[in-house]
């Protein structure tokens, strides 16, 4: 029977406002000023929203003024996170059409900063947590998870946040930030994306007195209980959502090899810090290559650093030397490293196993001067995050060997770089062909301005992510990256070249992925790595496939 007891009208008017409430909460459905006038009416919005109906364009123009109000970095990237918390589409529209600008807050180098103070800035729990104490429950916790149809995982276990060390359970930053990117850039909708913290623990000793802290406050497992950890979530992982993409970010050494070592012919999986920075680097060679007119295969590399940028750099220059028809030792023998303790050479006893298929006969060598001069490298790739490692001697000497010297500073951030752009360029007599992994000012030489190229990973991890997932491959291999690394260099103008830029401009980063997707799924098809079949218009399918910021029509649940 209906009544119309005033206790029954008020119920029924909590009950609408609980679904206006639900709608303005729901990150995916919430498009504040932007409900239109009919909207408002349909689901019960009027008076919960100011009178004025706004377009996504005047949204963002308000977001941009407050973004740029905010006088420091970390300010800037709670303003955006807080906004990704409230409304999706216009965090996303806003990311996108600023993305030289938003890019530097949302991951490197500011959400480096956000990380080492996560549990002080926390406000919404994103990501999933999967804690060393639900071990044995792990296949619950991902169930728990909203999203079923997940296409990307990037997960880390915090041991090693950027340049940052062991940041345990407050590296969620970093899958968050690089997701976020997987969809700024590529177009994988977030809703089929999935950050995850392995929390192992941490060994950073003011994290577990911080009180603050957000994870276990116990020190990291290791050995076969951290092993067994690692896989139980595997297992899991590819049991709820079968079709996702493994990202594994930001182990440390002693686990990153491993891990892909041990995973990477059995599940969908790649490491972005060794692979997705080999397939950039591997583009900016060859654009650098297009310069010089020469071929891989016959380059001779010298990198200051071996850790997982470096070696990773070194294996997939391996792999793209050997597909130009290079035997896999003679391309091997032509790269070499200096690490901390001088040059990797046979001699050497205390080898990590990622350095020794590159520990050629040599002499012992303790300095990368030496190194340069003995070697005498036409490339030299610093990864080391040792600063100002590239000396006025040793550009000098990369020049004096070399008409054009091809010189790399991937050390992030800017203060780590091994030598700036002006560096490279001056000492070089302006014949150096420079990249670098953190930006630096375009700089002018003899009246000739020179714009350095930004070797930056988010030109190919989010395109590889998209071909993967729409290809629904079941592998990821090295071939898929040196394709990536293929279409970059492609994608980069003679008139870039001309002014030193080995990379496109950023801005064009939707239509990069969108080739740099086509060329991994061709690899994909082309390998039968996938049990779909290929679409006619391949890339026409893939721009299809991208995700737009654009609002829906809100449909009556
Ligand atoms: P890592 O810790 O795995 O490796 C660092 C390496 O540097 C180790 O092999 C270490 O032995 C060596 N090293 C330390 N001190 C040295 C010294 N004095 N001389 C010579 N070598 C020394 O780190 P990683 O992931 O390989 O990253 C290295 C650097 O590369 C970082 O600064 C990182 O920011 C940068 N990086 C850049 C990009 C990019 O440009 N796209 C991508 C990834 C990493």
């Amino acid at each position: 029977m209906k009544t119309n007891h005033p206790s029954c009208r008020n119920r029924s008017a909590a009950r609408a406002s609980l679904r206006a409430m639900d709608i303005l909460h729901d990150p995916y459905l919430n498009k504040g000023t932007a409900f239109t006038e009919a909207e408002r009416k349909r689901f019960g919005l009027l008076g919960l929203l100011p009178p004025q109906v706004c377009t996504i364009e005047e949204q963002v123009q308000r977001v941009l003024e407050n973004f740029r109000r905010v006088p420091d970095g970390l300010g800037q990237y709670i303003m955006l996170t807080a906004l990704q918390d409230r409304n999706k589409t216009l965090f996303y529209r806003v990311v996108m059409d600023n993305i030289e600008e938003t890019m530097p807050v949302i991951y490197t180098p500011v959400v480096g900063q956000a990380c080492q103070v996560y549990g002080h800035i926390f406000r919404q729990p994103k990501g999933l947590y999967v804690s060393r104490d639900y071990c044995g429950h792990v296949k619950t916790i991902l169930r728990n998870w909203p999203g079923r149809d997940i296409r990307v995982i990037v997960v880390t276990d915090g041991e090693r946040i950027l340049g940052l060390g062991d940041l345990g359970a407050n590296g969620m930053g970093i899958p968050v930030g690089k997701l976020s990117l997987y969809t700024a850039c590529a177009g994988i909708p977030p809703d089929q994306t999935l950050p995850v913290v392995l929390d192992v623990g941490t060994n950073n000793e003011s994290l577990l007195k911080d009180p603050l802290y957000l994870g276990i406050r116990r020190k990291r497992i290791g050995g076969a209980e951290y092993d067994a950890f690692v896989d139980e979530f595997i297992r899991a992982a590819r049991e709820v959502f079968p079709k996702a993409l493994i990202q594994f970010e930001d182990f440390a050494n002693h686990n990153a090899f491993r891990l892909l070592d041990k995973y990477r012919r059995e599940i969908c999986t790649f490491n972005d810090d060794i692979q997705g920075t080999a397939a950039v680097t591997l583009a900016g060679l060859y654009s650098a290559l297009r310069v010089t007119d020469g071929k891989l295969k016959d380059q001779t590399i010298l990198f200051l650093g071996a850790g997982e940028a470096a070696t990773g750099i070194a294996d997939l220059c391996v792999s793209a030397a050997v597909a130009e028809g290079a035997d896999r030792e003679a391309a091997r023998r032509r790269c070499w490293f200096v690490d901390s303790k001088g040059l990797v050479e046979a001699g050497r006893t205390d080898l990590a196993p990622h350095k020794k298929n590159y520990a050629h006969r040599h002499a012992p060598l303790k300095d990368l001067l030496a190194a340069v001069r003995s070697v005498k490298p036409a490339i030299l790739i610093g990864a080391s995050g040792q600063p100002k490692a590239f000396t006025r001697e040793i550009v000098a000497e990369m020049a004096r060997i070399n008409r054009r010297p091809v010189v790399f500073a991937l050390s992030n951030p800017t203060s780590k770089a091994e030598c700036s752009a002006q560096e490279a360029y001056d000492w070089s007599d302006g014949r150096a062909i420079f990249a670098s992994g953190s930006p630096f000012p375009p700089h002018t030489h003899r009246g000739r301005t020179l714009v350095p190229g930004q070797a930056n990973n988010a030109y190919v991890f989010p395109g590889i992510g998209l071909g993967v997932a729409v290809s629904e491959a079941k592998r990821v291999t090295d071939e898929m990256f040196f394709a990536a690394a293929k279409t970059l260099a492609e994608m980069t103008s003679s008139k870039d070249l001309a002014q030193g830029r080995l990379f496109p401009a950023l801005a064009h980063i939707r239509e990069i992925s969108a080739r740099i997707a086509a060329a991994v799924a061709d690899v994909v098809y082309k390998r039968g790595l996938t049990s779909q079949p290929r679409p006619r218009h391949l890339l026409e399918h893939i721009r299809k496939a991208q995700y737009q910021p654009v609002y829906g029509k809100l449909a009556k649940r």
